[in-house]
């Protein structure tokens, strides 16, 4: 397939345009407060397919479906658990998509048939004006080629999709950075499936109950959300995840050098004085995973082919939004870690 994509910047008419495009069965790209979505009508499975066709996304990994306020939500679902209700209450507008059992309004091919669907009320001006204006529930996923690296601007959208989708609306940088917590609330227990901007420990506050994470960080356990058995976030070049002091870290440079490699770093701004290498890319300070999240796929996009041979990523730690930045990086590394107490797995 290939369109002409109209590039707009986000202001009220264009707001109507990208609307009208949606509303005849097009895919528009748009900002969220997480990452850029792709978005189209989500009761039009012909519109849909397009979806996937852009992305060359698997037709098995379902869509979450936007909305532009709570009120909605009751249109799509048979049910929402009291679970639920203080979820939607403590945490939308906001990062976190929610399963509920579908009522069938939704088209099968964004639900994959599952006879659940995913929900969220994005919290971002542009997002919640194009969901109002078009007066429809939008499936979207993030607005990049399957497999690789979120997008945070137009600019990573354009480089993605540009002549394979109808629009994209510009509205600047994202804020958090990396994707939706996923959370399954169809199960008595109610357990995370992706983590993502909105963390554990927040939900559980306010609920009052232990919540499950039930998401694969390991390569070989058996996935239970459709989209973890998938290659994602995949940069130009190898990713590998080392765990040690920084002399260490310097040392995994060294031996890759040593070898003729152009050895890529994606450090935090305390490692990065304390390291050389042929090119680093600083994503904010380990104080400060909520900087770390927003820049960590710019950094990630940042790194080209043509000028590092693989790049060498620092732990974070694992607490709050930590959990989704580590989650993101296990991935990107197909699980591939170097431990100073450990054998080089390679
Ligand atoms: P993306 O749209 O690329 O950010 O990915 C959406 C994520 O939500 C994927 O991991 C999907 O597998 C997951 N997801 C969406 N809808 C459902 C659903 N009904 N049941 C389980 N997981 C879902
Ligand atoms: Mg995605």
């Amino acid at each position: 397939m290939t369109d002409q994509t109209t590039f707009f910047i986000w202001n009220d008419e264009s707001i109507t345009d990208a609307a009208k495009l949606l509303k005849a069965g097009e895919v528009v790209a748009f900002p969220t407060e997480t990452v850029y979505g792709l978005g189209a009508d989500a009761t039009n499975p012909v519109a849909v397919a397009k979806i996937f066709e852009a992305k060359g996304r698997p037709s098995d990994n379902p869509l979450i479906v936007h909305v532009a306020n709570e009120q909605q939500i009751s249109r799509y679902v048979t049910t929402i658990s009291s679970t639920a209700k203080q979820l939607i209450a403590a945490f939308m507008p906001g990062p976190l998509t929610i399963i509920l059992p579908s009522n069938g309004t939704i088209a099968d091919n964004v639900t994959a048939g599952l006879g659940t669907v995913g929900i969220r009320i994005p919290d971002h001006p542009a997002a919640r004006a194009l969901i109002a204006e078009a007066d429809l529930p939008i499936a979207a996923p993030s607005a990049n080629l399957s497999g690789k690296t979120s997008p945070t601007s137009a600019i990573h959208v354009f480089q993605d999709l540009n002549g394979k989708i109808a629009g994209i609306l510009d509205g600047g940088q994202t804020g958090v950075g990396v994707e939706s917590t996923v959370i399954d609330c169809t199960s008595t227990i109610p357990r995370i499936l992706r983590p993502g901007g909105v963390t554990r420990a927040q939900m559980e506050a306010v609920l009052g109950q232990a919540i499950e994470d039930a998401y694969t960080e390991s390569a070989s356990m058996t996935p239970i959300a459709p989209g973890m058995k998938y290659k994602h976030y995949e940069p130009d070049v190898p990713l590998i995840l080392v765990d040690g002091e920084p002399t260490f870290f310097q040392e995994q440079i060294d031996m890759y050098q040593k070898d003729g490699k152009k050895v890529g770093a994606l450090v935090s701004e305390e490692l990065a004085p304390l390291i050389r290498t042929d090119q680093l890319q600083m994503c904010g300070s380990t104080e400060d995973l909520t900087t770390v999240a927003a820049q960590l796929y710019q950094s990630l996009r940042a790194f080209k082919a043509t000028e590092v041979d693989l790049i060498l990523a620092e732990f974070f730690p694992e607490e709050g939004v930590g959990q989704a930045i580590m989650n993101r990086l296990k991935k990107a590394a197909s699980y591939i870690e170097i431990q100073s107490d450990q054998a080089n797995p390679l």
